[in-house]
């Protein structure tokens, strides 16, 4: 078929399973095994059905002044998207314009080069030391972008701020988006620089540690010219994006700072009780700062592991890929769930 021809072909991004039957120890997707905060139940009881008449606010204004407050910024330094996924397409989109390759990982979020092909972007990835972390003389070439998740997934590795600004000031010519999609169970956000260099993107999400992943809901932050360039590119595409529940809800989930805290004290002390039970079965792995473990097992193949799991309904994440291919990545759930795991690992590894 000639048409073909013109087609923009591209191999898509594989997103984790999402098992339909009840009864799953669901360890696969990162998401917040606790519900989101007890306002945003209280929330939808009361939203009226009759705003569903109308199109939605384009600016989600309820949840950028929640945003605003709660990090201290103007609505003209936040930008709002449909889950970071979305927020992160945008910014590949708008900033990635050039003929010099984007730099990333070579292991890292398994989106990017997904973006960097449908949009027909260079890139270049820099591959991680043996300690999976980054080496930050790879990023001082000369370059068309960069994006870095920080903490790193699927590793956990989390990266000094000092780092990260190491990395954005030596590429004042071209944009530095840091995904910190899990920076919020133990790493530091480089949020405080934004005001400092005009380069910097920030992108976080509500999908993990504020519990809505289904409701899906990210966000960036930066110097209102960059901003500026990423509504531009939003509002040529698609306006009506974040639906009125969306915006109301996630509204209510930023106003109980209280309630986020404490969801993310209890996953970072199961992540941690996590870590030791798994070294005594065997495993190894990097230190964690995510809502997940990325650990393999001085004997047992990942793979083997990974299915045995499946077959007990429990579900982690394996990818048969090259560095990482001995490796799972075990999100983090309640006690009794992580309990429920090890119980089955320990008969499958003895
Ligand atoms: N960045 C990283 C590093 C992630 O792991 C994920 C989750 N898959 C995302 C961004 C996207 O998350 P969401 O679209 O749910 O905000």
């Amino acid at each position: 078929m000639k048409w073909e021809e013109n087609v923009r072909k591209v191999e898509p991004y594989v997103p984790g399973e999402q098992p339909q039957k009840v009864n799953v120890i669901k360890l696969n997707t990162n998401e917040c095994p606790y519900p989101p905060a007890p306002g945003v139940r209280d929330k939808l009881q009361r939203l009226s059905t009759d705003r569903f008449r109308l199109y939605p606010d384009t600016s989600a204004g309820a949840l950028a002044q929640a945003l605003c407050e709660y990090y201290k910024i103007s609505t003209e330094q936040l930008f709002i998207g449909v889950g970071s996924d979305d927020v992160l397409s945008m910014a590949f989109l708008t900033f990635f314009n050039s003929n010099k390759p984007v730099f990333f990982p070579d292991i890292t979020y398994s989106f990017y080069d997904v973006w960097a092909q449908l949009y027909r972007i260079p890139y270049e990835t820099k591959a991680l030391d043996d300690d999976l972390r980054i080496k930050k003389e790879d990023y001082l070439a000369a370059n068309g972008g960069i994006v870095i998740p920080n903490p790193n997934a699927p590793t956990g590795v989390f990266e000094d701020v000092d780092i990260m600004e190491e990395i954005i000031a030596a590429n004042r010519d071209s944009v530095v988006i840091i995904d910190e999609a899990y920076v919020d169970f133990g790493g530091e956000s480089c949020l405080k620089l934004i005001d400092k260099y005009d380069n910097l993107l920030v992108v976080q999400t509500f999908s993990k540690s504020r519990a809505m992943a289904g409701m899906r809901i990210g966000f960036a932050m930066g110097n209102p010219k960059l901003i500026g360039y990423l509504q531009d590119a939003k509002f040529s595409f698609n306006s009506y994006t974040m639906n009125t529940p969306s915006i109301e809800l996630g509204a209510e989930a930023v106003k109980d700072a209280e309630y986020f805290k404490e969801t993310i004290e209890k996953i970072v002390s199961t992540r941690e009780r996590t870590k030791l039970k798994l070294k005594e079965l065997g495993f190894s792995f990097p230190d964690s700062k995510g809502n997940f473990i990325f650990a393999t097992h001085e004997r047992i193949p990942a793979k083997e592991i990974f299915e045995a799991l499946k077959e007990k309904n429990i579900f982690v994440r394996f990818w048969d890929k090259p560095r990482i291919g001995n490796y799972l990545r075990i999100s983090i759930g309640t006690d009794e769930e992580m309990d429920i795991l090890v119980e089955n690992l320990k008969g499958m590894v003895k």
